[in-house]
């Protein structure tokens, strides 16, 4: 595993300030984004690109999201120490581990075999005890339901059903919906066993949620 070192833990600063300029305000989200290092999550030849505020290719067509994009969905969230936690698209592990700062509960599931195996092992090495799933996440993880929040982040074409159903009363879910060039943000709020308030928020570009309650549900 690539060191942290002290010119690691300054670009980790600037990019902090960076994203406070940008607009992020939860001081704990903050922290966890600075307490992260961006850099163990890409390959040797692109990590001068870890610390740029850019979402970065990490092979099976998939990308590690922009950290403005990790630290907006993660303050979206509004994570409490008790919470559990599920994500899906679980891609290169980095924003599982800005969860992983913010409660202990984290589960996380990943569609595509190859990225699932390449950063369950990654995870293993940095000793980051997240409970890692391949499957169809469009789907939710129904053995480990409900979750007090659960954040999507791949752009869906609708809400997903069964990911409403796995959410506990009180509980919230973030996820990008849209058509295939742009999504905006909602905020889902399980108000009772059966009223969702909804929020709608910024506009984003993300890879397609795949799946039967994705865009592989016509298929
Ligand atoms: N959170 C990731 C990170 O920190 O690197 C970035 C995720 S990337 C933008 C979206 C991920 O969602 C990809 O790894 C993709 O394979 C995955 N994905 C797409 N559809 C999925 C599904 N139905 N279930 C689980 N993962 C899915």
């Amino acid at each position: 595993m690539h060191a942290d070192t002290y010119r690691h833990r300054g670009m980790r600063r600037a990019l902090v300030e960076e994203l406070r300029r940008k607009g992020i305000r939860d001081e704990r989200v903050l922290a966890a984004i600075g307490a992260v290092p961006r850099h163990q999550f890409f390959a040797s030849a692109f990590q001068p690109h870890a610390y740029h505020d850019k979402a970065f290719p990490i092979g099976e067509g998939q990308t590690i999201s922009q950290p403005y994009t990790v630290a907006y969905q993660t303050e979206l969230l509004g994570i409490r120490p008790q919470d559990q936690v599920l994500e899906i698209g679980t891609g290169s592990g980095y924003q599982c581990c800005v969860l992983l700062e913010l409660t202990a509960q984290v589960f996380s599931i990943e569609y595509n075999p190859v990225l699932f195996e390449r950063t369950a092992r990654r995870l293993a090495a940095l000793q980051r005890p997240a409970h890692l799933f391949c499957g169809d996440g469009s789907l939710g993880l129904p053995a480990h339901a409900p979750f007090d929040k659960i954040i999507v982040t791949a752009g869906a074409p609708t809400l997903p059903r069964p990911l409403l159903r796995q959410l506990r009363i009180g509980g919230t879910l973030i996820i990008p919906v849209g058509d295939e060039t742009s999504q905006r943000m909602l905020r889902v709020v399980r108000e009772s066993e059966d009223a969702f308030s909804r929020q709608e928020l910024e506009e984003f570009r993300f890879v397609p949620l795949l799946g039967k309650a994705g865009w592989g549900g016509g298929e």
